[in-house]
């Protein structure tokens, strides 16, 4: 097939979305992955001396139109699939990682990098860094090793993704091999409408009669929120507390195992832990800073964390256990501001927060956002919009998609289909999109939004301005492109103005009457804000900590099992005494289901919070639609990507290192 019969085959601006059929998935990608293989080994066998172009960059260029079509699937697969298109994605998606995977084990492209790298070429400051990163990661993933090394890594590498693949089918099969059916309606007490069909609507789905609950999400939460019956709840709680850690999906070994496999790998590439190999190229930079990071928040919550386990205790009477404490906040919570979100909705329609959302970035970053017809989309709700300068040149362009389809997946995200160059007179537009699936129109009713969904579309359209407002020479380099623990900021920053009466004032209006909000119903929303603000803090730096600590200093000689390890670190976080078989690791897929995944970067939500909170700050003291401020953070933050070390960008914007303290506050803990 050739380009003009194949859409996947020419890399577009407008990128042909309407055309791409399952058809052109396996030929396009088989013909490309040639390609990229036969550019790889080219760049090894280059004979003249090397340099960055015929070196880095032609390594960046070898896998452009691979990374362009495979990005474009993987989108069309998640937002309008079918199952032709599903199988073929399926078909290729594994070849495509094993391409990549394989790229930093090449001896010949290993040796070529070395080689530049040891000619220490003068190079422009984002390029020399492009030049680091790459030794750095072709070395963390194994280019150093020796034959044996190499291959020891490779069986490590297997065995974990085994390990975790199990360790996470347990945690499925233990979630479902619970049910609990109430057959007397007095034993629903307490619990909402809703949360009752649902139960009547589980238990018909099984054929039987009552009502069926089950450790899935939506049925957990409002049981252990509202159900009166105390016996029931516990009986739930202590279920829960123990999947996958006896029987026949018992994950006490497995996360045993996992954790010798990361030890040995990180020992392997020459790492003190798996911490410090995973956080290497992350803004901590090791696992010991992330650690101190957490510890020193601790202190911070611990005094108001046990003031509000003490108001607790007091309001319900008598000492709490850990089925008890979901159930009496609500109370508590329901006697302090009986405050209905429902009640907000009326002000949130879509058109409006769409558009001041655009005003208010227009404001900050001295750009326009417009509304474009688009022929190409992948389906009609979808709109198309271009980011320019005020003076009108181009940067940018993206797709909203933000309404649930059965052809799509659930979540909001937002992805880049092109991240562009910028390196002058050679300006090339960025191209992206964010998706979600908010609550839709109903008939003459336009979208009418939850306060969380508006925050949400706030926080994907920040990931979606890193890309847009980009102006990076290194393509790979750009956008957001950057550590793990950075990415957040630029799209959790952009959630504050969505808590901000001036903001607020510009989008937030009734879809009838036009008014905006009322003040008693703005102050009600910003009280349920901070409600126990320090417990819902030490959860998450309990996770973080023990995190860390598994991946740091657990040692099975001298600790013990690891589940009662970190049952041992979880109790210090926890408001009740946790039950002696309690073992939420057991059951941790954030940290266990995958080879990395969130293993030693737990840590990051809260980095980034108060990343994302200080920064803000700024905006606070000189106006939060200061021109002057939003051009210091569009130009410090989104303009470069990881053209530079994150904690120097951060610095520059601030003008010293982040300070926890603006968290602390909007956390109610100050
Ligand atoms: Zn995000």
């Amino acid at each position: 097939m050739s380009a003009s019969t194949n859409p996947l085959l020419q890399v577009e601006f407008e990128i042909p979305f309407d055309r791409v059929r399952a058809e052109h998935v396996e030929p396009a990608i088989a013909e490309l992955l040639t390609a990229a293989r036969a550019n790889i080994e080219a760049i090894a066998a280059e004979t003249v001396p090397r340099n960055y172009d015929n070196t880095l960059r032609a390594l960046e260029k070898a896998t452009e139109h691979l990374d362009y079509a495979i990005g474009v699937v993987r989108h069309l697969e998640g937002v309008a699939t079918y199952p032709e298109l599903r199988a073929a994605f399926n078909a290729v998606e594994p070849l495509v990682s094993e391409f990549y995977s394989g790229i930093p084990l090449h001896a010949g492209l290993w040796a070529a990098i070395k080689t530049l790298s040891e000619s220490r070429p003068k190079l422009t400051p984002s390029r020399q860094r492009l030049l680091v990163k790459t030794v750095d990661s072709f070395r963390r993933h194994g280019a150093e090793l020796d034959e044996a090394g190499k291959k020891r890594l490779g069986e490590i590498d297997v065995a974990l993704a085994k390990a975790t693949t199990k360790y996470s089918e347990n945690v499925l099969d233990s979630t479902n091999a619970f049910e609990l059916i109430l057959e007397d309606e007095k034993d629903l007490a307490g619990l909402p409408p809703s949360a009752r069909a649902a139960a009547r609507v589980s238990a018909e789905g099984k054929g039987s009669n009552g009502w069926r609950f089950t450790l899935q999400a939506p049925s957990y939460q409002p049981l252990m929120t509202y159900l009166d019956n105390r016996e029931i709840r516990e009986q739930v709680y202590r279920a829960y507390a123990t999947r996958a850690s006896a029987g026949e999906f018992d994950n006490r070994a497995l996360t045993a195992q996992i954790l010798e496999l990361r030890r040995e790998k990180a020992a392997l590439l020459g790492y003190r832990d798996f911490s410090d190999l995973v956080l290497e190229d992350r803004m901590a930079k090791d696992g010991g800073s992330a650690q101190t990071f957490l510890e020193e928040l601790r202190a911070r919550t611990e005094d108001r964390f046990k003031a509000e386990n003490q108001e607790l205790r007091d309001f319900a009477g008598f000492e709490l256990e850990a089925w008890d404490i979901g159930y009496w906040a609500e109370k508590l919570r329901l006697k302090l501001y009986d405050f209905d979100e429902e009640a907000l909705r009326p002000y949130f329609p879509m058109e409006r927060v769409v558009a001041g959302m655009f005003d208010i970035v227009e404001r900050l970053y001295g750009i326009k956002v417009v509304h474009k017809p688009a022929a190409h989309v992948w389906h009609p709700q979808v709109r198309y919009y271009e980011i320019r300068e005020e003076s009108g040149s181009l940067l940018g362009a993206f797709y909203a998609d933000w309404y649930p389809r059965e052809s799509k997946r659930g979540g909001a995200w937002m992805d880049g289909f092109i991240t562009g160059i910028y390196d002058p007179p050679n300006v090339e537009p960025h191209v992206g999109t964010i998706c979600g699936n908010l609550t839709p129109p109903i008939e003459e009713t336009p979208a009418l939004l939850t306060h969380r969904e508006v925050e949400t579309i706030f926080h994907e359209f920040g990931h979606l301005l890193h890309l847009g407002l980009s102006q990076t020479e290194v393509r790979s380099l750009g956008g957001t492109n950057v550590a793990w623990d950075f990415v957040e900021l630029p799209s959790q920053i952009m959630e504050n103005w969505c808590w901000e009466r001036e903001a607020l004032n510009l989008f937030a209006r009734h879809y009838q009457t036009g008014e905006i909000i009322p003040e008693d119903l703005f102050q009600k929303m910003l009280r349920a804000r901070t409600f126990r603000g320090a417990n819902v803090q030490m959860r998450q730096l309990g996770f973080g900590i023990v995190d860390l600590k598994l991946h740091r200093e657990y040692t099975p000689q001298r600790d013990g099992d690891a589940i009662a390890y970190s049952r041992r670190i979880l109790q210090e976080f926890s408001s009740a005494k946790l039950p002696e078989d309690h073992a939420t690791i057991a059951s941790f897929t954030h940290l266990f289901g995958s080879p990395v995944g969130y293993g030693a970067g737990y840590y990051s939500y809260k980095w980034a919070e108060v990343l994302d909170a200080d920064a803000f700050s700024r905006f606070r003291e000189h106006g939060i639609f200061s021109r002057q401020v939003g051009l210091s953070f569009r130009n410090n933050i989104l303009a470069k990507g990881d053209s530079e070390d994150p904690a120097e960008l951060y610095r520059r914007f601030m003008g010293r290192d982040p300070d926890p303290e603006a968290l602390l506050v909007r956390s109610g803990l100050l």
